[in-house]
């Protein structure tokens, strides 16, 4: 039967709730449990896929097609499990759903109300998350709930945690509750009091946590602890000290080495083998010691938010350590980068556009495209990256002047990049849109696949066949494709059924590595593997940089 671990947040948001959920479950699938991860977001947007990334950070899509919380790409770092649609859900899908149940007439007449009609459709959801009775059950569900207890808006969320515990009892449920222990400089003292608190809100719902873990910058004191235990009725050995780390990958050793992951076993009478953390050890000590050194320009937008990057900074990361080499991230605002010099984009060892929407800033990413062509600088177009790249190779190189994209500019001579109606899923089936969908609606959304061209970069990398993850309403436009060929673009990847081109690049003869692709390798990349792609990238970094000591 599937165990529930619920892990709540208090006093603060952004202490790391997800990470430090990835990391208990990262912990027991070592122990060679069956685990995954399930995300409760307490907003009433349907999904974050309209909400800005200013406020919400960046939206993470899965395999199969769904929009959800940055903290599924955490979840899928950490462990083997892939999410899916179900992992995720908002307080406006289980609305939604209870409405729809309602409108056909399921609740028989009944008044339908947040208890138990809303409580009792989270928890199906949330079993419906952890394949609950199916081929696919897990052993253990971490199930964490956004916001911070007291918000108005988690409430039924955590009502319903409380009512799964009942049902299922102790030893099938366990919750674990991320807290801040501030440092009070003027008094040179670690305050317990916000703590003390927001366990007592836990508490007066009716849930006693098991284990709490204790952000601060700092390790928290014997004899804090001690305190901390006494006002929570928290046994000591439950109240775990989580301090600040120079990287997120050291966190399942710091909770594992005060036993966070033998609690949880013991309370849900697990028996298991022991951790082995020896991969997440040799991860350390890469990113720790590296070898090299690169500097990588990203021109973006949301350059003031790095959270709005996240499976990139990431994904960058992880290449980096495939290289044994740090990679440092200069944020460059586009719009800036639209007037004036671009000149000091020849610093860089490697030049990145990331995926964006809409007009601003925009001419700022195609100079910054242009610049890479040429002055020869590695250069790698994530989405709205592939279609700068294009709409520039466009303007300056095939003749078509005015080209654009018909997102900026609806009336342009040459649309380049256009808005396509059709295209097929990676699993066979066909989807439709026009300029007139929801706009949640009219995306190309989740694995794709289609055939890579022998003998480029892009076969290199990927081989036959690449499958990645789309997220993204325009495309390369297929009339203007035999004209960029001629003036020697490369389309190194491009669908069979409806030709939406894939990849491009140039020609290694012309350019050492331009490569613009038009998904998401990003969501794909882990620490252990790395992504193929961005090893190869941050490789030609390396390579301009010896080139440009020499
Ligand atoms: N705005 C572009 C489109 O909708 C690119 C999207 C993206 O970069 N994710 O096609």
């Amino acid at each position: 039967m599937t165990k529930y671990v619920f892990v709540t947040g208090g006093v603060v948001s952004s202490l790391g709730k997800g990470v430090a959920a990835a990391s208990l479950a990262a912990l027991l699938e070592s122990r060679g449990l069956k685990v995954t991860l399930i995300k409760l977001d307490p907003y009433i947007n349907v999904d974050p896929g309209t909400m800005s990334p200013f406020q919400h950070g960046e939206v993470f899509v899965t395999d199969d097609g769904a929009e959800t919380d940055l903290d599924l790409g955490h979840y899928e770092r950490f462990i083997t499990t892939r999410m899916k649609r179900a992992n995720n859900f908002t307080t406006g899908q289980i609305y939604k759903s209870v409405l729809e149940k309602e409108r056909r007439g399921d609740y028989l007449g009944k008044t339908v109300q947040v208890i138990p009609h809303i409580t009792n459709e989270i928890q199906d959801f949330v079993k419906r998350g952890a394949g609950a009775g199916t081929d696919d059950a897990v052993d253990v569900a971490i199930v964490e709930i956004g916001g911070t207890v007291g918000d108005i808006e988690s409430l039924p969320f955590l009502e319903a945690a409380r009512q799964m515990s009942l049902r299922m009892g102790p030893t099938n449920t366990a919750f674990v509750h991320l807290t801040y222990v501030p440092w009070i400089a003027a008094a040179g003292e670690l305050k317990t009091k916000p703590t003390q608190h927001t366990v007592q809100k836990l508490r007066e719902i009716g849930i006693q946590p098991d284990a709490l873990l204790c952000r601060a910058d700092r390790r928290i004191p014997e004899d804090e602890r001690e305190k901390i235990s006494l006002f929570t009725n928290v046994p000591e050995y439950g109240v775990i000290s989580m301090w600040d780390v120079n990287t997120i990958y050291k966190v399942p050793r710091v909770l594992h080495e005060q036993g966070l992951d033998q609690l949880i076993c013991t309370k849900l009478q697990l028996s298991t083998r022991s951790t082995d953390l020896s991969r997440w050890d040799t991860l350390v000590k890469e990113v720790e010691h590296p070898q090299h050194e690169v500097r990588i320009a990203m021109c973006g937008k949301y350059t003031d938010l790095s959270d709005s990057y996240k499976s990139l900074n990431e994904a960058l990361r992880h290449a980096g350590i495939h290289n044994h080499a740090r990679v440092n991230i200069e944020y460059l605002d586009s719009e800036v980068l639209e007037n004036g010099s671009v000149d000091h984009l020849a610093q860089f060892d490697a030049i990145l556009v990331p995926g964006g929407f809409g007009k601003r800033g925009v001419e700022g990413k195609i100079r910054a495209a242009q610049f890479a062509r040429e002055h020869k600088i590695p250069y790698l177009g994530i989405c709205l990256g592939m279609q700068v790249a294009t709409i520039e190779y466009a303007r300056h190189m095939a003749g078509l002047e005015g080209a654009n994209s018909s997102e900026m500019d609806p009336e342009a001579k040459h649309k380049v990049i256009a808005l396509i109606d059709e295209w097929q899923d990676a699993d066979g089936s066909i989807q439709k849109r026009d300029a007139n969908s929801d706009l949640g609606g009219t995306m190309r959304l989740g694995a794709q696949s289609s055939d890579v061209k022998p003998g480029t970069i892009a076969h290199a990398i990927y081989g036959d066949v690449v499958t990645e993850r789309h997220r993204h309403r325009y495309e390369a436009n297929e009339h203007y494709l035999d004209k960029l060929q001629a003036a020697g673009l490369v389309i190194s990847a491009i669908t069979q059924r409806e030709k939406l081109t894939e990849i491009v690049e140039l020609p290694q003869t012309v350019h050492p590595w331009y490569v613009g692709v038009q998904f998401h390798p990003e969501f794909k990349s882990t620490p252990w593997d790395g992504h193929p792609l961005f090893i190869a990238y941050i490789k030609a970094a390396l390579t301009q940089k010896e080139s440009k000591a020499s």
